[in-house]
């Protein structure tokens, strides 16, 4: 078989682990497998180099942003081919440049285009363990880019649809996917198994264990995907197509403080003004989630909607630069906001859960800003503070802790 595994940062954080992860892959080595092992950096060691450049710059330029944060993954590809020889296997490190890892020209956030294969066919074929560099690829002009926070995952399942990998294992320092995050909700339950479209849906909505686009990719190219820890032999959790379990109203609920909200005030109330501001955030390839839009009064109107926080000063900036265009009185903004969502397939043909998602709130006494909903789930913005609380009460009023 051809098994490609990912160890995430925390994975390989230090010596210790590095060997403990090393014997892991040999374990899967010796079975007979060729074994190619995707890496990200080492604990903190991404943030680390980020704070270093906000030493010199806040708002340094994103292609030397790219140069710099790549090297964490390739510190942890080298040290464990050493640790690998150590114990006496061969193996071999590659950085995406090496492979031929090609994504477009989009910095810190780019997107893989095609991956070459040659290079890590031709080292499987020399019996060597392949290590591969997470989150970094190169684009057309020969730049490094990186596939955005937590890429590693993307790399790593856009390997094993390239490679056309039996399996694609996911190793973190959870043992699955719960469904809370078990540090916020204390009686959160491990799920055996979640289709792509709940498991895409918890991942872009900030449950931290897949990067979202490594979802998008395993359901484009049916790559069936196992999340599990890297410190027990726990069964992981599944990731596929269609789910054997019955299917539950609600599979999850996720809370995300990545967001800010910004209300664009005393907009014209005249045909193309929604177009002209999110075209122009478009443009600055500043994605936006939740809008809201109120009913024009006296000639204007309102236009709210979220972004992620990084993304807040530019679009600010962006907006006041082109308010009198816009048409806009005021433009006001919010860091101190969340999102807390609930996911479940089952969601759709059931007209009482987005009642009971916001009488859970209503008992807990938190207010909502605003509501989004789609044929998977339903997201409310919250004050950050209540984070924590909104999870708590919403997984208790859909009883998530029990297995059905
Ligand atoms: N090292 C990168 C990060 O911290 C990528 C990853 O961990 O997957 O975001
Ligand atoms: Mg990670």
């Amino acid at each position: 078989m051809l098994i490609v595994q990912k160890f995430g940062g925390s994975s390989v954080a230090n010596v210790e682990r590095v060997f403990n992860v090393a014997k892991r892959i040999i374990e899967t080595y010796k079975q007979g497998n060729d074994v190619v092992v995707v890496l990200s950096a080492q604990g903190d060691t991404t943030d680390e180099l980020i704070a270093k450049a906000h030493e010199i710059d806040l708002h340094p330029s994103r292609r030397e942003m790219d140069m710099l944060i790549s090297t964490g993954e390739q510190i942890s590809v080298a040290l464990m081919a050493m640790a690998i020889q150590k114990l006496g296997y061969p193996a071999v490190s590659l950085n995406a440049f090496q492979v031929g890892m090609y994504t477009n020209t989009t910095h810190s956030n780019a997107r893989l285009k095609k991956i070459h294969t040659e290079r890590i066919e031709a080292e499987l074929d020399r019996k060597n363990i392949v290590l591969v560099t997470g989150f970094q690829g190169i684009n057309k002009f020969d730049d490094i880019t990186t596939l955005g926070r937590s890429g590693s995952d993307t790399t790593a399942v856009a390997l094993a649809a390239a490679l056309k990998a039996d399996k694609c294992e996911i190793y973190t320092d959870v043992d699955g996917v719960y469904t809370a995050d078990p540090r916020v909700v204390k009686d959160a339950r491990k799920l055996k198994e979640i289709s792509y479209d709940e498991m895409l849906e918890l991942a872009s909505l900030g449950a931290k264990v897949l990067h979202n686009r490594s979802v998008e990719i395993a359901k484009k190219y049916n790559v069936e995907l196992v999340v599990r820890s890297s410190l027990n032999n726990a069964e992981g959790t599944v990731v596929k197509e269609v789910c054997n379990m019955e299917k539950m109203l609600v599979s999850g609920v996720a809370g995300d403080k990545n967001v800010a909200r910004i209300s664009v005030i005393g907009v014209e109330d005249t045909p193309g003004k929604a177009f002209e501001l999110f075209s122009l955030l478009a443009k600055h390839k500043i994605s936006v989630d939740i809008i809201l839009q109120s009913i024009g009064r006296d000639g204007t109107k309102d236009i709210s909607f979220t972004v992620d926080r990084d993304d807040l000063h530019d679009a600010l900036k962006l907006i006041k630069e082109n308010q009198e265009r816009l048409t806009a009185k005021d433009v006001v903004y919010s860091d101190k906001i969340a999102k807390v969502s609930i996911v479940g397939a089952g969601m759709a043909t059931n007209p009482g859960v987005a009642a009971m998602m916001f009488e859970a709130m209503y008992n807990a006494g938190i207010n909502i800003h605003m509501i989004s909903t789609s044929e998977v789930k339903i997201s409310v913005l919250i004050d950050e503070k209540y984070t924590e609380d909104a999870m708590n009460a919403i997984h208790e009023q859909f009883r998530l802790a029990i297995e059905r």
